[in-house]
């Protein structure tokens, strides 16, 4: 018998990203709901059709979403803030979308609920809002649609729910604090879970899969008890007629593990990549309860490499020296990897052996599962184990000298900056003459359609590079002057020139690979292309250097560099998974730092140098913090601008940042400014700013740029007013809380005139 497979999640945006591409039409007014139902029940049927040719036994359903699956839990358990009701939409999608999206048009005006990094990853979900008058209860029936369409295709799935712990601990009250867990609310919260399963259980579902991701971070007093008191209200819904697998991920659950085990799942998911020691010491210390299998997750959901079966079928032999009762699975939903390596014909044979997205993976999930079950003879004989074994054996690249020598060349001087950054900001307030409270942008402007399609043209050979330089200049230029129209302080060129803030530099990089349509869905019907790590990382030739020159010479505000950093662009790019992520990090930093070296070199006077994902890859367990990952993060972005000189200001900016608990650490970077978003999430981290004594010059976002709708000027000021409050004023920039590029320009203009209305109104109160 071969072992059961199973897989957590399938992405969901298409192959060709047709579900992105009909809902942003639907935005547009250019399709209907009807239409997007139709490309969304499409999607459904072909991926559980390709799970089912794969030979995958428990395929899930409901990993399905318009906008995100936290938010389709929330609405399930009618977590619905009555802004949103009150909107009294028709079709409970146009509700999802105005929580996922804010709203404004004749039916009212609310902003979108709060988003926030998914784990580790570049995935980010929405934050569900409990209020006092929430009354939770099932709503809506989008699992049981779900199981009953790929059971009338006769492919009886695996529901997938996000559980109630993690739902729990995710969740914020109306005032953005974490929620008081009273006996009502997990009451009820469990009864919805418990109903959920009884009705699976009488649509005939054999299993239900449900995700517990929050169980691997570090527990708080009383998250065991919560976690225990949920669970033993809905564990007696199977009675005995569906099976319960409890499904962890992106780290162990080592210090659960005893308790999650005494309380009977059916199934247990352990994610085998990423805390895979100590998920396999557990298991082999409190044991399997009888009864229980485990699901080892040993097909990577969040790399896009070949797996290495002798590594995998060396963790599955190690459970089963525990119990008998081990299934194969993926140890994350594959919604954090492209859909599939067809169609990457640029890519040599050679490379593309080396690569498997989600379909690949389903393969390889299947060919362990044999290997799992077969003896070492047939093992030997395997023409599958040794074809892999292949692909593992000997260097894939050959190491560059030249980037070796330099790093070990690197001493502690070349990370600290000089003088002390208090002694530079009164240097650079000197050289640049701004006024309080500054006013700029993240850095890029709207990508229009317009651009989009000239750099297709580009990319095809249509026009010649001086016609595209030519329209990009142009574009550069009417951007300043709108800027200087509606009187920023500190410009940007715009970023026309890019396609992408990470896929860019790595272009201009030795070392990386680009894929064609390697799409992963990264918030709503936003997918990034990661580039792919593939070699030793060194800058080819100055990469932004002639456009910021060209910018600076058409303007007499100082225009601003624009660059990404090390950390973000190696969080945005697939690792490599043969040398370390600090090894990595520390080429990627030597090669800015060239080009910040350069931008100065040309006149360019403030830098900003991205660290957009600093936060993402920071481990889910705090002892880790530092000795896996801030420890040479940190250090990595010193080292990209430690020698400039004192009077070049140095600006970085990052995205989504709940950065109060690492507050210290990224004034330790030791940037002369950073911007960061605030006015999605809650403000809490003005207060951690001025606990910490903050030293960094700081821009906490006035308005969210995710949503399309425009913050008035009486807003902003009022949020000025928040961050004056906790600020001292003159460390405070105004700007927006991230890059306008997915923006349009009929919101972007007025939006950003309002910001300066609003810098301008509270800078003659003062
Ligand atoms: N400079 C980039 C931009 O403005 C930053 C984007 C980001 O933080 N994600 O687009
Ligand atoms: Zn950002």
């Amino acid at each position: 018998m071969t072992a059961l497979t199973s897989v957590s999640g399938f992405p969901r945006i298409g192959q060709n990203r047709e579900l992105k591409k009909i809902i942003e039409a639907y935005w547009k007014g250019n399709a209907t709901l009807d239409d997007v139902h139709a490309t969304a029940k499409e999607l459904r049927a072909k991926h559980w059709r390709i799970q089912a040719e794969a030979g995958v036994d428990l395929i899930p359903s409901n990993d399905f979403s318009y906008f995100d699956q936290l938010l389709d839990t929330a609405i399930l358990l009618n977590v619905i803030p009555e802004r949103y009701r009150n909107l009294a939409f028709e079709q409970p999608e146009e509700t999802l979308f105005a929580m996922s999206r804010g709203y404004q048009g004749d039916k009212g005006d609310v902003t979108a609920l709060p988003m926030k990094k998914w784990f580790t990853t570049n995935y980010h979900y929405i934050v569900p809002e409990i209020e006092p008058s929430t009354e939770i209860k099932l709503n809506g029936t989008k699992p049981f649609d779900e199981f009953n369409e790929a059971k009338e295709l006769g492919i009886t799935t695996k529901p997938v729910l996000i559980g109630p712990y993690t739902f729990l601990k995710l969740s914020r009250d109306d005032n953005a604090q974490e929620i008081d867990y009273s006996e009502e609310l997990v009451a009820s919260v469990a009864a919805v879970y418990a109903e959920v399963i009884a009705r699976f259980a009488e649509l005939g579902a054999e299993w239900i899969q449900i995700d517990e991701p929050f169980l691997v971070l570090d527990k708080q007093p009383g998250d065991v008890e919560l976690f225990k008191n949920l669970y033993s209200r809905i564990l007696p819904a199977r009675d005995g007629k569906i099976k319960v697998l409890l499904n962890t991920y992106f780290g162990h659950i080592a210090d659960v593990y005893e308790t999650v085990n005494a309380l009977g799942f059916d199934g247990i998911g352990l994610d085998l990549n990423e805390g895979k020691d100590e998920n396999l010491a557990a298991v082999s210390q409190y044991g399997v309860a009888e009864g229980t299998t485990i699901f080892a997750g040993v097909v990577n959901g969040r790399n896009i490499w070949r797996n290495n079966y002798a590594v995998s079928l060396g963790l599955v032999d190690a459970l089963k020296q525990v119990t008998p009762n081990v299934a194969v699975s993926t140890a994350s939903s594959l919604l954090h990897v492209p859909f599939s390596t067809e169609g990457e014909t640029a890519l040599k044979p050679e490379v593309l052996k080396h690569f498997a997205f989600a379909v690949e993976k389903l393969g390889e999930l299947k060919e362990i599962a044999v290997l799992a079950d077969s003896s070492d003879e047939e093992r030997k004989a395997s023409a599958a184990l040794a074809a892999n074994q292949d692909l593992f054996d000997g260097t894939r690249v050959a190491p560059d000298a030249a980037v070796a020598e330099r790093i070990a060349g690197l001493t502690d001087a070349d990370f600290v900056r000089q003088p002390a950054r208090a002694e530079r900001q009164k240097l650079q307030r000197e050289a640049l003459g701004l006024p309080l409270l500054p006013t700029t942008t993240i850095g890029s402007f709207p990508q229009t359609r317009e651009i989009r399609a000239e750099r297709a043209r580009f990319r095809k050979g249509e026009i010649t590079k001086d016609a595209y330089d030519e329209f990009i200049k142009a574009q550069i230029d009417a951007c300043i002057r709108h800027q200087e129209e509606i009187g920023l302080d500190v410009l940007v060129h715009g970023e026309f020139e890019r396609n992408d803030m990470v896929e860019y530099f790595g272009q201009n990089l030795n070392g990386f690979l680009f894929t064609k349509n390697a799409w992963v869905q990264s918030y709503g019907t936003r997918c990034v292309k990661p580039p792919i790590v593939w070699g030793d990382v060194s800058r080819a030739k100055p990469i932004t250097v002639e456009w910021s020159a060209y910018a600076q010479s058409r303007t007499d505000h100082v225009m601003k560099g624009m660059l990404t950093g090390p950390v973000t662009i190696l969080n945005w790019s697939w690792p490599r998974e043969d040398i370390t992520h600090e090894q990595q990090t520390q080429q990627l930093a030597l090669a800015i730092r060239d080009e910040v070296l350069d931008l100065e070199a040309a006149g360019i006077k403030v830098i900003q140098i991205d660290e957009a994902a600093l936060r993402e890859k920071l481990p889910l367990r705090k002892t880790d913090w530092h000795s896996k990952y801030l420890d040479w993060a940190v250090p990595a972005f010193r080292l990209v601008h430690s020698a400039v000189k004192p009077t070049t200001q140095i600006h970085t900016h990052m995205c989504y940042s709940e950065f109060n608990d690492i507050i210290r650490d990224i004034d330790a970077m030791d940037a002369d400014v950073i911007s960061f978003e605030a006015s999605r999430g809650d403000l809490v981290v003005l207060d951690a700013i001025h606990e910490a004594n903050f030293e960094t010059e700081a821009g906490p976002g006035v308005y969210d740029i995710h949503s399309p709708r425009i913050p008035s000027e009486e807003e902003i000021e009022e949020r000025i007013g928040e961050i004056l409050k906790k600020m001292d004023v003159e460390k405070v920039w105004i700007n927006p809380d991230c890059g306008l590029k997915t923006r349009g320009d009929a919101e972007t203009w007025p939006s950003l005139e309002h910001l300066v209305a609003a810098a301008k109104a509270v800078r003659a109160k003062l």
